[in-house]
């Protein structure tokens, strides 16, 4: 069941439950050693659900969050609402890391990423998560 972010609540209230279900169902099916560890779940504008793993490397490899907007861009979904990733090990919902929030705050700059709190999930906009962010000239022209 899928709990609208636009739904009167205001704005970050709601968690997209479907989204974090699917990147949970990922992370425990797919995780494997070292390499996947973490599994991201986007919400599509025209309703779908896009999902991807990181994949580690020490030269950077890209976290799941990047791997779903490519995939997400693969399939031709350039707009995405929600985003969310999971751990493995039982580690839940864990946020962005400092790279991820910048690439969501370009590319999606409405976007809401559901983050964990001691109050539980929270879907927060991804500029709440990025205060005073620099703005590239490719993204801000
Ligand atoms: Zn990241």
């Amino acid at each position: 069941m899928t709990t609208d972010t636009s739904d009167g609540m205001g704005p970050g209230m709601g968690v997209d439950q479907e989204l974090v279900e699917a990147a949970t169902r990922l992370v425990v099916a797919r995780a494997r050693g070292d390499d996947h560890t973490v599994a991201a779940a986007a919400r599509c504008r025209a309703g779908g659900i896009v999902t991807g793993m990181n994949v580690y490397h020490f030269t950077g490899g890209p976290c799941a969050e990047l791997v779903a907007i490519g995939a997400a861009a693969g399939q031709g979904a350039y707009e995405l609402t929600a985003i969310v990733a999971v751990g493995d090990g039982g580690r839940g919902v864990m946020p962005p890391c400092g790279r991820c929030r910048q690439v969501l705050s370009d590319y999606f700059p409405e976007i809401e990423v559901v983050v964990a709190t001691e109050n539980g999930l929270r879907a927060v906009p991804v500029r709440e998560l990025l205060p005073y962010a620099y703005r590239s000239a490719d993204h801000n022209p």
